[in-house]
């Protein structure tokens, strides 16, 4: 198998502007992919573009940083692989393959000019997917933030009716937080909140998304999973959080949190789903607070 890596990096504006000048096709392939942020469709476009010059029956695009992988066609005989990156910052893998003969001198000679019009392509759809991942984040714990959810409550709302299959929420609201903070001081706060949010996401699936809603709530969406389980996993979080000691400074404290669980029934509308949860949080705060309530 063909393999090379390049800094394509030392390719600078000059050589690429002469290059393109050059080359009309260079400049129908920057422009198409000038029309996308979407890594998918950069990809795509790019691999479309060049099949006339470098004729290929599938790709491989790997990024780690974004954790993507999209892969068009089978795994062939031949292949040959490139590793993007401009100025130290890496912009994925890039892996072409066909069947029927390898990948010249030529070949590759002319891909490696091509590649150039890739790197601002890519470049822009990593500032601009870091700038989403930025506002879908909260800062403090880096778990996904209220806007987060609201996108990901709405998204499987629509895959649950869909595909038929359960949906859950967990809302979980620590108990008299507002207590830590004015016992031990709002850093201390912080750190409870940081290590809540830790806690939480151990007792849950990787498939099990978790965001932090506001102040000290959190909210667990649980995809194809029916009530029985969404209940199993609360009561888990609750065991988790009541079971560690917080050592903050000189000082150690327990927490507990209260939780609300429900499972989307029937023709009803996402917020009075989220309601329910909603409800039945506040339920387990009425009776004591450290406990699951479900809502069926
Ligand atoms: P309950 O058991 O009824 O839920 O009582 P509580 O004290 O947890 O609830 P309350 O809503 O009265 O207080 C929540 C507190 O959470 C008040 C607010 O200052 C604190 N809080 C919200 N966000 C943050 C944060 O980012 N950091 C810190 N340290 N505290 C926060
Ligand atoms: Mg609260
Ligand atoms: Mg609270």
């Amino acid at each position: 198998m063909d393999s090379k890596v390049i800094p394509l990096s030392v390719v600078n504006n000059k050589t690429l502007d002469s290059a393109q000048a050059a080359n009309l096709k260079h400049f129908d392939i920057s422009s198409a992919l000038q029309t996308t942020l979407d890594f998918k469709q950069i990809i795509t476009i790019f691999s479309e573009k060049i099949q006339t010059l470098i004729p290929h029956s599938g790709f491989v695009y790997q990024n780690t940083d974004f954790n993507l992988l999209y892969k068009k066609g089978i795994e062939t005989r031949y292949a040959c692989n490139y590793s993007l990156s401009i100025e130290q910052q890496g912009l994925g893998e890039l892996k072409l393959m066909r069947q029927q003969q390898p990948f010249t001198e030529h070949d590759l000679e002319q891909l490696e000019t091509l590649l150039c019009c890739l790197i601002y392509p890519l470049k822009n759809a990593s500032l601009y997917q870091h700038a989403i991942n930025m506002a879908h984040t909260d800062p403090l714990t880096q778990l996904q933030n209220r806007t987060a959810f609201d996108d990901a409550i709405r998204r499987e709302y629509s895959l649950s009716h869909r595909n038929q299959q359960p949906l859950s929420l967990i809302f979980i609201d620590i108990d008299h937080f507002k207590q830590i903070n004015d016992v031990y001081g709002h850093q201390c706060g912080d750190f409870a909140l940081r290590s809540v949010a830790h806690w939480i996401t151990e007792s849950i699936r990787d498939c099990d998304m978790v965001f932090r809603y506001g102040g000290e709530e959190f909210v667990v969406l649980l995809s194809n999973t029916g009530l029985g389980k969404a209940r199993t996993i609360a009561e888990r979080i609750r065991h988790s959080i009541e079971q560690h000691t917080l050592a903050y400074e000189m000082q150690t404290l327990r927490l507990t949190a209260s939780m609300g669980v429900s499972s989307l029934s029937g023709n009803e509308t996402a917020e009075d789903f989220i309601k329910r949860a909603d409800d039945a949080m506040y339920q387990a705060k009425k009776k004591g607070r450290n406990r699951v309530v479900v809502k069926a």
